[in-house]
Protein backbone atom coordinates (compact mmCIF):
# COMPACT_ATOMS: atom_id res chain seq x y z
CA UNK A 1 0.00 0.00 0.00
CA UNK A 2 1.39 3.56 -0.83
CA UNK A 3 2.57 5.45 2.38
CA UNK A 4 2.80 9.24 1.48
CA UNK A 5 3.72 10.24 5.01
CA UNK A 6 6.81 7.80 4.90
CA UNK A 7 7.88 8.40 0.82
CA UNK A 8 7.34 12.44 1.78
CA UNK A 9 10.10 11.73 4.65
CA UNK A 10 12.29 9.91 2.56
CA UNK A 11 12.49 12.75 -0.17
CA UNK A 12 12.25 15.74 2.84
CA UNK A 13 14.59 14.84 5.76
CA UNK A 14 13.54 17.98 7.71
CA UNK A 15 10.00 16.84 7.85
CA UNK A 16 11.05 12.95 9.33
CA UNK A 17 11.84 14.47 12.42
CA UNK A 18 8.43 16.27 12.65
CA UNK A 19 6.59 12.89 11.83
CA UNK A 20 9.13 11.14 14.14
CA UNK A 21 8.40 14.17 17.29
CA UNK A 22 4.60 12.76 16.16
CA UNK A 23 5.16 9.48 16.64
CA UNK A 24 6.82 9.77 19.97
CA UNK A 25 4.49 12.18 21.52
CA UNK A 26 1.85 9.13 20.14
CA UNK A 27 3.86 6.60 21.72
CA UNK A 28 4.12 8.71 25.10
CA UNK A 29 0.14 9.57 24.61
CA UNK A 30 -0.77 5.84 24.00
CA UNK A 31 1.44 4.34 27.64
CA UNK A 32 0.60 7.17 30.05
CA UNK A 33 -0.97 6.11 33.02
CA UNK A 34 -5.27 6.52 32.61
CA UNK A 35 -6.61 9.59 32.60
CA UNK A 36 -9.34 10.42 35.52
CA UNK A 37 -12.50 12.20 35.52
CA UNK A 38 -11.89 15.00 38.26
CA UNK A 39 -15.74 14.92 39.30
CA UNK A 40 -15.56 11.36 41.48
CA UNK A 41 -19.04 11.26 43.23
CA UNK A 42 -19.46 9.78 46.79
CA UNK A 43 -20.58 6.58 46.98
CA UNK A 44 -24.38 7.11 48.28
CA UNK A 45 -24.68 8.51 44.72
CA UNK A 46 -25.93 6.85 41.91
CA UNK A 47 -23.59 7.33 38.41
CA UNK A 48 -22.61 6.05 35.10
CA UNK A 49 -19.13 6.36 33.85
CA UNK A 50 -17.46 5.63 30.43
CA UNK A 51 -13.89 4.41 29.59
CA UNK A 52 -12.42 3.79 26.19
CA UNK A 53 -9.08 2.38 24.92
CA UNK A 54 -6.73 4.94 23.34
CA UNK A 55 -7.11 2.71 20.11
CA UNK A 56 -10.42 3.20 20.27
CA UNK A 57 -10.95 -1.01 20.21
CA UNK A 58 -13.23 -1.23 23.22
CA UNK A 59 -15.41 0.73 25.56
CA UNK A 60 -16.50 0.08 28.82
CA UNK A 61 -19.13 1.82 31.12
CA UNK A 62 -20.39 1.41 34.67
CA UNK A 63 -23.04 2.04 36.61
CA UNK A 64 -24.09 2.56 40.09
CA UNK A 65 -28.17 2.68 40.39
CA UNK A 66 -28.75 1.56 43.90
CA UNK A 67 -30.27 4.76 45.04
CA UNK A 68 -32.28 5.07 42.21
CA UNK A 69 -33.42 1.37 42.93
CA UNK A 70 -34.12 1.69 46.48
CA UNK A 71 -36.39 4.84 45.85
CA UNK A 72 -38.27 2.25 42.62
CA UNK A 73 -38.63 -0.60 44.46
CA UNK A 74 -40.26 1.57 47.92
CA UNK A 75 -42.49 2.89 45.38
CA UNK A 76 -43.25 -0.35 44.01
CA UNK A 77 -43.44 -1.69 47.46
CA UNK A 78 -41.30 -4.92 45.72
CA UNK A 79 -40.71 -7.97 48.24
CA UNK A 80 -37.38 -9.63 47.49
CA UNK A 81 -37.53 -11.23 44.54
CA UNK A 82 -39.02 -7.76 42.41
CA UNK A 83 -36.73 -5.88 44.16
CA UNK A 84 -33.81 -7.66 42.42
CA UNK A 85 -35.62 -8.11 39.11
CA UNK A 86 -36.66 -4.13 39.13
CA UNK A 87 -32.84 -3.58 40.26
CA UNK A 88 -31.78 -5.93 36.89
CA UNK A 89 -34.16 -4.04 34.88
CA UNK A 90 -32.82 -0.65 36.04
CA UNK A 91 -29.41 -1.24 35.86
CA UNK A 92 -29.33 -2.75 32.40
CA UNK A 93 -31.52 -0.48 31.04
CA UNK A 94 -29.00 2.59 32.02
CA UNK A 95 -26.08 0.48 30.82
CA UNK A 96 -28.09 -0.35 27.46
CA UNK A 97 -29.18 3.27 27.06
CA UNK A 98 -25.62 4.72 27.50
CA UNK A 99 -24.84 2.57 24.16
CA UNK A 100 -27.03 4.77 22.00
CA UNK A 101 -27.13 7.89 20.75
CA UNK A 102 -26.76 10.49 23.54
CA UNK A 103 -30.23 12.09 22.81
CA UNK A 104 -32.34 8.60 22.79
CA UNK A 105 -34.18 7.24 25.28
CA UNK A 106 -34.80 3.71 26.01
CA UNK A 107 -38.29 1.88 27.03
CA UNK A 108 -38.21 -1.98 27.69
CA UNK A 109 -41.18 -3.90 27.88
CA UNK A 110 -42.35 -7.43 28.63
CA UNK A 111 -45.63 -9.08 28.13
CA UNK A 112 -44.78 -12.53 29.92
CA UNK A 113 -46.17 -15.56 31.83
CA UNK A 114 -43.69 -14.92 34.27
CA UNK A 115 -44.95 -14.61 38.14
CA UNK A 116 -43.50 -11.22 38.42
CA UNK A 117 -46.16 -10.44 35.05
CA UNK A 118 -45.46 -7.95 32.52
CA UNK A 119 -42.97 -5.25 33.67
CA UNK A 120 -41.64 -1.78 31.82
CA UNK A 121 -38.73 -0.15 32.38
CA UNK A 122 -37.98 3.22 30.96
CA UNK A 123 -34.04 4.93 31.03
CA UNK A 124 -34.10 8.74 29.77
CA UNK A 125 -31.67 11.14 28.21
CA UNK A 126 -30.38 12.54 31.40
CA UNK A 127 -29.85 9.51 33.48
CA UNK A 128 -33.51 9.41 35.04
CA UNK A 129 -35.00 6.07 34.81
CA UNK A 130 -38.35 4.17 36.25
CA UNK A 131 -39.75 1.13 36.51
CA UNK A 132 -42.90 -1.13 37.29
CA UNK A 133 -43.59 -4.50 37.44
CA UNK A 134 -47.14 -6.30 37.51
CA UNK A 135 -46.51 -8.25 40.70
CA UNK A 136 -44.19 -6.61 43.03
CA UNK A 137 -44.64 -9.12 45.56
CA UNK A 138 -44.11 -12.28 43.00
CA UNK A 139 -41.78 -14.58 44.88
CA UNK A 140 -39.95 -17.50 43.17
CA UNK A 141 -42.12 -20.20 45.01
CA UNK A 142 -44.70 -18.66 42.61
CA UNK A 143 -42.33 -20.02 39.90
CA UNK A 144 -39.68 -18.41 37.36
CA UNK A 145 -40.31 -14.21 37.95
CA UNK A 146 -39.84 -13.88 34.15
CA UNK A 147 -41.75 -16.44 31.88
CA UNK A 148 -41.95 -17.19 28.51
CA UNK A 149 -43.05 -13.94 26.16
CA UNK A 150 -41.83 -11.19 24.44
CA UNK A 151 -39.87 -8.50 24.99
CA UNK A 152 -40.20 -4.90 23.17
CA UNK A 153 -37.52 -2.53 22.94
CA UNK A 154 -38.26 1.15 21.88
CA UNK A 155 -36.02 3.81 21.28
CA UNK A 156 -36.98 7.17 20.80
CA UNK A 157 -35.52 10.60 19.80
CA UNK A 158 -37.65 13.89 21.11
CA UNK A 159 -40.97 11.91 20.85
CA UNK A 160 -40.25 10.37 17.79
CA UNK A 161 -39.55 6.69 17.47
CA UNK A 162 -36.30 6.06 16.39
CA UNK A 163 -36.52 2.23 16.51
CA UNK A 164 -38.17 -0.34 17.23
CA UNK A 165 -37.69 -4.39 18.06
CA UNK A 166 -39.21 -7.18 19.69
CA UNK A 167 -37.57 -10.32 20.60
CA UNK A 168 -38.82 -13.81 22.31
CA UNK A 169 -38.47 -13.88 26.13
CA UNK A 170 -37.53 -17.30 27.55
CA UNK A 171 -37.05 -17.77 30.89
CA UNK A 172 -34.04 -15.09 30.42
CA UNK A 173 -31.79 -13.89 33.06
CA UNK A 174 -31.88 -10.15 32.26
CA UNK A 175 -28.46 -9.53 31.45
CA UNK A 176 -28.52 -12.20 29.00
CA UNK A 177 -31.18 -10.84 27.29
CA UNK A 178 -30.05 -7.40 26.94
CA UNK A 179 -26.37 -9.17 25.68
CA UNK A 180 -29.30 -11.06 22.85
CA UNK A 181 -30.89 -7.59 22.36
CA UNK A 182 -27.28 -6.02 21.57
CA UNK A 183 -26.12 -8.84 19.19
CA UNK A 184 -28.78 -9.36 17.40
CA UNK A 185 -30.75 -5.95 16.78
CA UNK A 186 -27.47 -3.30 17.31
CA UNK A 187 -24.91 -6.24 15.97
CA UNK A 188 -22.88 -4.89 19.24
CA UNK A 189 -20.32 -7.98 20.31
CA UNK A 190 -20.36 -6.84 24.19
CA UNK A 191 -20.41 -8.14 27.49
CA UNK A 192 -22.85 -7.13 30.03
CA UNK A 193 -22.93 -8.20 33.42
CA UNK A 194 -25.59 -6.71 36.14
CA UNK A 195 -24.45 -7.61 39.70
CA UNK A 196 -27.40 -7.24 42.41
CA UNK A 197 -27.37 -7.98 46.05
CA UNK A 198 -30.91 -7.64 47.59
CA UNK A 199 -31.40 -9.26 51.09
CA UNK A 200 -34.44 -11.72 52.09
CA UNK A 201 -35.87 -8.85 53.76
CA UNK A 202 -36.15 -6.65 50.18
CA UNK A 203 -32.71 -4.30 51.32
CA UNK A 204 -31.01 -3.19 47.74
CA UNK A 205 -27.37 -3.75 48.94
CA UNK A 206 -26.22 -2.63 45.69
CA UNK A 207 -27.18 -2.52 42.40
CA UNK A 208 -24.59 -1.83 39.46
CA UNK A 209 -23.40 -3.28 36.81
CA UNK A 210 -20.59 -2.84 33.66
CA UNK A 211 -20.67 -3.07 29.96
CA UNK A 212 -17.98 -3.96 28.24
CA UNK A 213 -17.89 -3.54 24.15
CA UNK A 214 -15.86 -4.67 20.75
CA UNK A 215 -15.93 -0.98 18.89
CA UNK A 216 -15.03 -1.54 15.16
CA UNK A 217 -11.49 -0.84 15.19
CA UNK A 218 -11.90 -3.73 18.11
CA UNK A 219 -12.03 -7.54 17.75
CA UNK A 220 -13.12 -10.42 19.23
CA UNK A 221 -9.77 -11.68 20.72
CA UNK A 222 -9.89 -7.69 22.62
CA UNK A 223 -13.23 -8.98 23.82
CA UNK A 224 -11.74 -12.21 24.66
CA UNK A 225 -8.40 -10.88 26.65
CA UNK A 226 -11.20 -8.60 28.97
CA UNK A 227 -13.10 -12.15 29.46
CA UNK A 228 -9.97 -13.65 31.01
CA UNK A 229 -9.18 -10.54 33.14
CA UNK A 230 -12.50 -10.95 34.64
CA UNK A 231 -11.80 -14.17 35.56
CA UNK A 232 -9.64 -13.54 38.19
CA UNK A 233 -11.98 -10.17 39.58
CA UNK A 234 -13.81 -10.18 42.82
CA UNK A 235 -16.93 -8.66 42.12
CA UNK A 236 -17.89 -5.21 40.99
CA UNK A 237 -20.23 -4.95 43.92
CA UNK A 238 -17.51 -5.18 46.45
CA UNK A 239 -15.11 -3.40 44.68
CA UNK A 240 -17.06 -0.14 44.44
CA UNK A 241 -16.89 1.35 48.00
CA UNK A 242 -16.35 4.46 49.84
CA UNK A 243 -12.86 4.52 49.27
CA UNK A 244 -12.90 3.98 45.69
CA UNK A 245 -16.36 5.04 44.67
CA UNK A 246 -15.93 4.45 40.77
CA UNK A 247 -13.97 1.07 41.45
CA UNK A 248 -11.24 2.13 39.51
CA UNK A 249 -8.64 -0.35 40.70
CA UNK A 250 -10.86 -3.32 39.90
CA UNK A 251 -11.35 -1.04 36.47
CA UNK A 252 -7.49 -1.16 36.18
CA UNK A 253 -7.65 -4.66 36.31
CA UNK A 254 -10.31 -5.46 33.75
CA UNK A 255 -8.20 -2.91 31.70
CA UNK A 256 -4.89 -4.80 32.14
CA UNK A 257 -3.00 -5.04 29.13
CA UNK A 258 -4.99 -1.96 27.25
CA UNK A 259 -4.38 1.98 27.56
CA UNK A 260 -7.50 3.61 28.52
CA UNK A 261 -8.89 6.04 29.67
CA UNK A 262 -12.22 7.72 31.59
CA UNK A 263 -13.32 10.04 29.58
CA UNK A 264 -17.32 10.40 30.56
CA UNK A 265 -19.58 10.68 33.30
CA UNK A 266 -23.52 10.71 33.83
CA UNK A 267 -25.56 10.89 37.10
CA UNK A 268 -28.41 8.22 37.70
CA UNK A 269 -31.33 9.14 39.40
CA UNK A 270 -34.74 7.22 39.91
CA UNK A 271 -37.02 10.23 38.62
CA UNK A 272 -40.71 9.28 36.99
CA UNK A 273 -42.33 12.37 34.38
CA UNK A 274 -45.79 12.13 35.42
CA UNK A 275 -47.56 14.94 36.04
CA UNK A 276 -50.81 16.39 36.52
CA UNK A 277 -50.65 18.10 33.18
CA UNK A 278 -49.70 14.30 31.38
CA UNK A 279 -52.82 12.68 33.44
CA UNK A 280 -55.04 15.94 31.87
CA UNK A 281 -53.25 15.14 28.40
CA UNK A 282 -54.02 11.45 28.87
CA UNK A 283 -57.30 11.96 29.37
CA UNK A 284 -58.07 14.21 26.68
CA UNK A 285 -57.09 11.10 24.41
CA UNK A 286 -60.28 9.40 25.80
CA UNK A 287 -63.68 8.82 23.83
CA UNK A 288 -66.43 11.03 25.09
CA UNK A 289 -68.36 8.30 26.35
CA UNK A 290 -65.61 6.87 28.39
CA UNK A 291 -65.13 10.60 30.26
CA UNK A 292 -68.86 10.20 31.12
CA UNK A 293 -68.45 6.78 32.54
CA UNK A 294 -65.47 8.32 34.45
CA UNK A 295 -67.73 11.47 35.66
CA UNK A 296 -70.58 9.20 36.47
CA UNK A 297 -70.40 8.66 40.30
CA UNK A 298 -69.90 12.51 40.51
CA UNK A 299 -66.78 12.10 42.38
CA UNK A 300 -62.98 13.82 41.53
CA UNK A 301 -60.99 10.63 39.59
CA UNK A 302 -58.12 9.54 41.31
CA UNK A 303 -55.75 8.14 39.79
CA UNK A 304 -52.02 6.65 40.30
CA UNK A 305 -48.96 6.44 38.62
CA UNK A 306 -48.14 2.70 37.95
CA UNK A 307 -44.55 3.91 38.19
CA UNK A 308 -43.99 6.13 41.12
CA UNK A 309 -47.34 5.74 43.10
CA UNK A 310 -48.36 9.20 42.58
CA UNK A 311 -51.80 9.83 43.13
CA UNK A 312 -53.76 12.51 40.73
CA UNK A 313 -57.35 13.91 41.82
CA UNK A 314 -59.08 15.29 38.84
CA UNK A 315 -61.97 17.53 39.77
CA UNK A 316 -64.97 17.09 37.99
CA UNK A 317 -64.94 20.76 36.49
CA UNK A 318 -62.01 19.26 35.01
CA UNK A 319 -63.42 16.84 33.29
CA UNK A 320 -66.45 17.89 32.07
CA UNK A 321 -64.33 20.76 30.34
CA UNK A 322 -62.50 17.98 28.51
CA UNK A 323 -66.02 16.61 27.32
CA UNK A 324 -67.07 20.05 26.79
CA UNK A 325 -64.20 20.08 24.16
CA UNK A 326 -64.92 20.34 20.44
CA UNK A 327 -64.18 16.83 19.05
ZN1 LIG B 1 -45.06 8.66 38.19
Amino acid sequence: MADPIHDADEEAPAALSAVERYKRAREARKIAPPQRLADEPSHDTDTLWRGLTREGEMRVMVVRATQSVREATAALGCGPWGAKLVAELMTGAQLLRACLNPDEQLQISAVNTGSAGNFVVDAYVEGHMRATLRNPAASLDDGFLVGNGTVQFARTRRGKATYRSAIALEHDEIDQLLMRYLLESEQILSLLHLDIDVTEQGHVRHAVGFLVQAMPEGSRDDLSRLVANLESLTSLGTQMHAADPDAMAWAHALMDGFYWDQVARQSVSFRCPCSPERVLALLSTLPQADLEELAEDGEPLETTCDYCKTTYSVPLEQLSALMARPS
